[in-house]
């Protein structure tokens, strides 16, 4: 029988996953949690409203994780979605499934999944215990020795789950990170993932809040590509943001400045080749010479206007310029503008604004069959302190609930069949 518990750093999505498990297979659990209430980043997730998972199958949902998803089959062979949602299910929390895949409760409420966890964990015999910062881990052969501002708690097994360095009110400050490299292991450089970009370009006014449903966009340093992406984009008063901006925020340099020639190339129109759009601008300039250029340009085209007169002034083109006298030239300058828009990037919105955080704790030193560390056994990793992040849509959070699942469920059969 074991005495020393299941010490897990950090009451997060990962953390009380990992509680719960730990004690549903019997072991005793204390939480240490430095903030004054759990869960706080569950509770603004989703804008409030907490897209905990996807409706995705397995393969499709292991691509969102930008090619580290292979390390998580394990974890989710052994919990995953349906795991996720029967256990919050059985905790009176329904979910909808949105027609885009997204998976949210029912009632729109991220608190009811947060409440959810938390009651399951205390009622499954964690103890959570609030205001606690970990200082730092000594794992010795017999137990793990966690430092905490007043003394010193032994585990028979330490869960480090206490998240990233975004979003650092919510208490995730990078705590895991130093406290991992101070034992030794190797901690892939982190930046900030999930976020918008400042764009060194005057934009007007009128743009913030602009939206196009489907851009093609590539992040290129110089002309190195960095990374890629499609999907949908927001303007806004910082510069650029949606979901297909944040999923190429991550391939950032981390040391982005306005001179590191980082910029972004934008296809605004990226169902249409450059030669049918060209014929497009042409054949209406033909039919409609009295009409003006920018005009038109929104008739045929379909982007929103405001962005349209953006592009036409990066194009150059005179204000009331007529179809009739626009020439070749011109209608080849606003096709390159509209297929191959080149945007220098100054700098990321930085780990205050981002939803996720790249790097961390190393894939190499961590058994994925187990979640524990291959140097330190027993010492487990779960969560967004792992060197893995995902795409919006849900990922983040299920691959913090089934790496913490895995590890809860593996600290304690350590502890049965290692006893301290
Ligand atoms: C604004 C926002 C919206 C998001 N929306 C979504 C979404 O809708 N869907 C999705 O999948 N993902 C979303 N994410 C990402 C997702 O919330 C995180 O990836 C996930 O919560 C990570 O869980 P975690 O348990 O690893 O870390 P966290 O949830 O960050 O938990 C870590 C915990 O550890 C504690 N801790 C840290 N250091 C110490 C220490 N030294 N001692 C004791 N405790 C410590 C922290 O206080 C914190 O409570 C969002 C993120 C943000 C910021």
């Amino acid at each position: 029988m074991a005495h020393h518990p299941v010490i897990v750093v950090g009451a997060g999505a990962s953390g009380l996953a990992a509680a719960i498990a730990a004690a549903q297979y019997q072991a005793p659990v204390i939480v240490l949690e430095k903030g004054p209430k759990p869960a706080r980043k569950i509770m603004v997730s989703g804008a409030g409203r907490c897209n905990l998972t996807n409706q995705q199958p397995m393969q499709a949902f292991i691509d969102h994780y930008f090619g580290q998803g292979r390390f998580l089959y394990p974890a989710f062979n052994v919990f995953f979605r349906d795991q996720l949602l029967d256990l919050l299910m059985r905790e009176g929390v329904a979910t909808i499934t949105e027609p885009n895949g997204k998976i949210f409760p029912a009632s729109g409420r991220a608190a009811d999944v947060a409440d959810a966890l938390v009651r399951l964990a205390r009622k499954s015999g964690a103890d959570i215990r609030l205001n606690q910062t970990v200082l730092a881990i000594d794992p010795a052969d017999d137990r793990v020795d966690v430092r905490l501002p007043d003394g010193v708690l032994s585990g028979a097994a330490v869960i480090m789950a206490c998240g990233g360095q975004s979003w650092p009110a919510t208490g995730s400050s990078g705590d895991g990170y130093r406290m991992a490299a101070g034992l030794g292991l190797a901690v892939v450089p982190v930046r900030p993932a999930l976020t918008g970009l400042h764009l060194a370009v005057d934009q007007p006014d009128e743009l913030q809040g602009v939206s196009c449903p489907d851009i093609k966009l590539e992040l290129l340093q110089e002309n190195r590509r960095l990374g890629q992406s499609r999907g949908e984009c927001v303007l806004t008063h910082f510069g650029i943001s949606g979901p297909a901006v944040l999923r190429v925020s991550r391939d950032c340099p981390p040391d982005l400045r306005q001179q590191s020639g980082v910029s972004l190339e934008l296809d605004w129109l990226p169902g249409r080749t450059a030669v049918s759009l060209e014929e497009t601008i042409r054949q209406a300039c033909a039919s409609h010479g009295r009409r003006q250029l920018r005009t038109l340009l929104s008739d045929c085209l379909p982007l929103p206007q405001a962005l349209i007169r953006w592009l036409a002034v990066l194009s150059e083109l005179p204000e009331n310029l007529l179809a009739a006298d626009t020439s070749r030239i011109q209608i080849d300058t606003v096709v390159r503008i509209m297929k191959s828009l080149r945007l220098p990037v100054s700098r990321t919105r930085g780990f205050q604004d981002a939803m996720a955080t790249a790097g961390g704790v190393s894939l190499r030193e961590i058994d994925p069959r187990t979640m524990a560390c291959r140097r330190q056994p027993r010492l487990f990793f779960a969560g967004e302190v792992l060197d893995i992040d995902g795409d919006t849509g849900g990922y983040n959070l299920q691959a913090a609930f089934s790496t913490g699942w895995l590890a809860g469920r593996e600290a304690a059969r350590l502890i049965r069949s290692r006893p301290v």
